[in-house]
């Protein structure tokens, strides 16, 4: 491992990290020496990530918290400050995904997708970034489908590219300090979101199968795909990367308008 890719002494502090992407992570953040606190709402979930990082020789704390209320954002921040001392990086990447249908979302679906997709982040990094250490980093995770117009799924498309704006913006305002913002667009990802989307796991698997076919590299994303690209983005080796949105989509966006 290159020097500047070791975590040693770094701490990381990541959401939505019982499940998916921000579980695999959390667990290539640990392998590399990092230690990580994790934050999510699943509360079962989170206690047996931070017991597998455990085991598995890291360190990790695990907090509970919904990215939706900001006094429970603000004590996870608290709290992670309280026992670290600071932060290396931060992870905005808790996300709720969507039912594809037509543009007619009620009124629940669009306030749920806003408030965890969207204000949980600004929450989470109006708490983080005064913590975040000269030459740390920020990683956002947004999705090509705030890259590319994805029928069916408008509203997430609108959080996942307000997203991008706003990592784009801090990426400017943190320069100084030397802290880059940078975003992951992952493409489907092999998780419990998109798993969702379809009922059964036999139906998801036929829908990752014909994704998989349309695709270029003929495969879609297993979480420890987009884990390595936001580790990546987060270590000290990508220190003249910022602003970007990096697509891990086995090559997507290329057949669309990025
Ligand atoms: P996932 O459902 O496996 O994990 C999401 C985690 O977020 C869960 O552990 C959940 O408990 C947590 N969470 C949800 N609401 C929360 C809240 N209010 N407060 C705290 N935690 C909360 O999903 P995933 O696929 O790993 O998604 C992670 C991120 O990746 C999301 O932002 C999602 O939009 C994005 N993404 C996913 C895909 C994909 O295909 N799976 C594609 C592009 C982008």
């Amino acid at each position: 491992m290159d020097e500047a890719d070791s975590g040693s002494g770094r701490v990381v502090l990541i959401t939505g990290a019982a499940s998916g992407i921000g579980e695999a992570a959390a667990h290539a953040f640990a392998g590399r020496g990092w230690t990580v606190a994790l934050g999510d709402v699943d509360e079962e979930r989170l206690r047996s990530t931070e017991e597998a990082i455990r085991e598995a020789g890291g360190s990790a704390a695990g907090i509970a918290v919904d990215v939706r209320d900001r006094s429970s954002v603000d004590g996870l921040v608290s709290a992670v400050i309280h026992r670290f001392g600071g932060l290396d990086a931060v992870c905005p990447n808790a996300g709720i995904g969507f039912a594809e249908r037509p543009f007619e979302q009620t009124a629940e679906d669009v306030d749920a997708l806003l408030e965890v997709n969207l204000r949980g982040v600004i929450y989470l990094l109006l708490a983080a970034v005064p913590h975040v250490r000269e030459g740390g980093a920020i990683v956002i995770t947004a999705s090509t489908s705030g890259l590319l117009a994805h029928e069916g799924g408008a509203i997430y498309a609108a959080t996942k590219i307000a997203l991008i704006g706003l990592g784009r913006s801090l990426a400017i305002e943190l320069a100084p300090r030397s802290i880059r913002v940078n975003m992951v667009c992952p493409g489907a990802v092999n998780t419990p979101m998109i798993r969702s989307v379809w009922g059964s796991e036999d139906e998801a698997r036929r829908a990752l199968d014909e994704y998989a076919q349309g695709n270029p590299l003929g495969r879609f994303a297993e979480p420890e795909d987009v884990a390595r690209a936001i580790v990546f983005l987060a270590s000290p080796g990508a220190r003249h990367i910022t602003g970007v949105s990096l697509r891990v989509d086995g090559g997507d966006g290329l057949m669309g308008a990025v």
